[in-house]
């Protein structure tokens, strides 16, 4: 971008816009992953919705390519387009907590950590994922599932209205009642229909929760993974527990004679009557005795954090995803044999529970087309060192390759990778991607919020 555009750029805008050519340009394209090395021409730090809608104009005016960052969490780099412009949403980072209403409104640029910690002094909570480093843009649009969403859904559908800025410059805010197409679509389907410079959730009544992690040795995993695909669903709601396959991280609380041992476990989340939390523990003695269990009564936030420092920024990061509504005997087995495998001590694969109120949805009420999916499966493979990139991919990809028979067919959309073809954002959405793709040609019908999963607008 030449001198005189970037000029121009300036000053339509309040916030600042950090060029190849200023200090400070490397830390502004920096991503949470950072397998995605990209260079934009241009990162304009976007302070308001002016600023917003003024970038919207002029990025599409000038002919550049478009992309929006939240939190910079995804694991595909989409926030970042080489010679094109990002919108970064991060100076737009604030949260108002209504009690009157219990309700939230959110600027599109927050991180998870921050509505948890603004929501929770009012006794409240949302079903959000599990690092509070995540945006809230990136994981609502994409449909947002964590610890809650057993009790009360999927993030989207705690979500009551939508501020978004399309891609012709203007402004609208999506609901029930207004533009309801446009809210179905942003109940799931990415950002591919405009910049939402904030979100209005509905809160839901969490405040201490009683979190924890049971370890079981890597030799009983077919016997822990059969009990979990039977105790899971029929456990109450007030109960959620991912299964997980780690290595143990060498810090407390797990003790030191299983650090860095590969092994099977589940995280868990009871968000009921805390006087009950024994009982709802006691069945992890089931399917063999744990080599490690620890379950304590804890505010939410600290929960939401407690994965934070182990997965810092700067990782490199190669994940693949897919649905599953029953966990097989021949997945287990496939199962059984990557987590042998685990090739770094900071990859895993995690199984994210999207059942219980997330199925009391219609299918058709939101652009989220798994309803029926119990489990939402994440294989990441992790590591610092840039020098294990290839090792990190290959076990991400070969376990996902001989995963995929025996899942639903299609993935999480935030969880596909970033070389995964178009084939694979088709089967995210299924029987919504036509539906999908006629919103987007009514709001976006050039697509110019394509650095995304994409959706191609219909043909007219
Ligand atoms: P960004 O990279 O900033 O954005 C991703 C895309 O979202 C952008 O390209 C853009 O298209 C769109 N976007 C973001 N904000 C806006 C906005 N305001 N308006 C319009 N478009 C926008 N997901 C879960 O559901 N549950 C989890 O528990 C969970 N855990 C995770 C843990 C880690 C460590 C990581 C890295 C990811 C996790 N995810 C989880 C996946 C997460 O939902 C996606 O990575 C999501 O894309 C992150 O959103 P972001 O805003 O941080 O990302």
């Amino acid at each position: 971008m030449d001198d005189t555009t970037l000029e121009a750029m300036r000053t339509v805008l309040r916030g600042p816009v950090v060029s190849p050519r200023d200090r400070g340009y490397n830390e502004a394209r920096k991503i949470y992953n950072a397998m995605i090395d990209r260079r934009p021409a241009a990162i304009v730090r976007c302070t308001d919705v002016a600023d917003v809608m003024n970038a919207v104009d002029f990025v599409r005016d000038h002919g550049f390519e478009l992309a929006v960052r939240g939190g910079g969490h995804s694991g595909a780099g989409t926030s970042l387009v080489d010679d094109g412009v990002t919108l970064d949403l991060g100076p737009m980072r604030w949260v108002r907590v209504d009690p009157a209403t219990k309700t939230a409104q959110v600027g599109g640029g927050s991180l998870l950590g921050d509505v948890d910690h603004a929501t929770h002094a009012f006794g409240m909570a949302l079903p959000f994922g599990i690092t509070s480093t995540t945006g809230v843009g990136g994981l609502t649009l994409g449909g947002g599932h964590g610890y809650l969403t057993r009790k009360h859904g999927l993030t989207v559908d705690s979500l009551l209205s939508a501020d978004v800025v399309l891609a012709d410059g203007s402004f609208v805010t999506a609901n029930a009642k207004d533009h309801s197409d446009l809210f179905w679509a942003l109940r799931g389907g990415g950002g591919n229909f405009g910049v939402v410079t904030s979100f209005t959730f509905q809160l839901h009544p969490v405040h201490t929760v009683a979190g924890g992690v049971t370890l079981w040795s890597l030799d009983h995993i077919r016997d822990v993974l059969q009990w979990y695909r039977e105790f899971l669903p029929q456990a109450p709601e007030d109960l959620s527990g991912f299964y997980a396959s780690v290595v143990v991280p060498p810090a407390p609380p797990f003790p030191e004679e299983i650090h860095g041992q590969k092994m099977c476990g589940v995280v868990w989340c009871w968000a009921g009557d805390l006087d009950r939390v024994d009982a709802a523990f006691a069945p992890v003695h089931e399917p063999a005795p744990p080599a490690f269990h620890f379950a304590a009564p804890m505010p939410y936030p600290a929960l939401q954090t407690m994965f934070d420092p182990l997965m810092p920024p700067g990782l490199q990061w190669y994940w693949r995803g897919d649905f599953f509504d029953r966990i097989t005997d021949d997945a287990i087995a496939v199962h059984a044999k990557y987590a042998e495998g685990i090739p770094t001590d900071l990859s895993m694969m995690h199984l994210y529970p999207v059942d219980g109120a997330a199925h009391r949805v219609r299918p058709e009420d939101t652009a989220w087309a798994y309803r029926h999916a119990r489990w939402s499966g994440v294989i990441g493979g992790i590591d610092p060192d840039p020098a294990n990139a290839q090792i990190i991919k290959e076990w991400s990809t070969d376990y996902s390759d001989e995963l995929h028979a025996h899942s639903m067919g299609g993935a999480y959309v935030n969880f596909i990778g970033e070389d995964e073809p178009q084939a694979r954002v088709r089967a995210a959405y299924r029987d919504h991607y036509d539906r999908l793709a006629s919103v987007k040609r009514a709001y976006d019908p050039h697509n110019l919020f394509h650095a995304n999963q994409n959706i191609e607008p219909a043909a007219p």
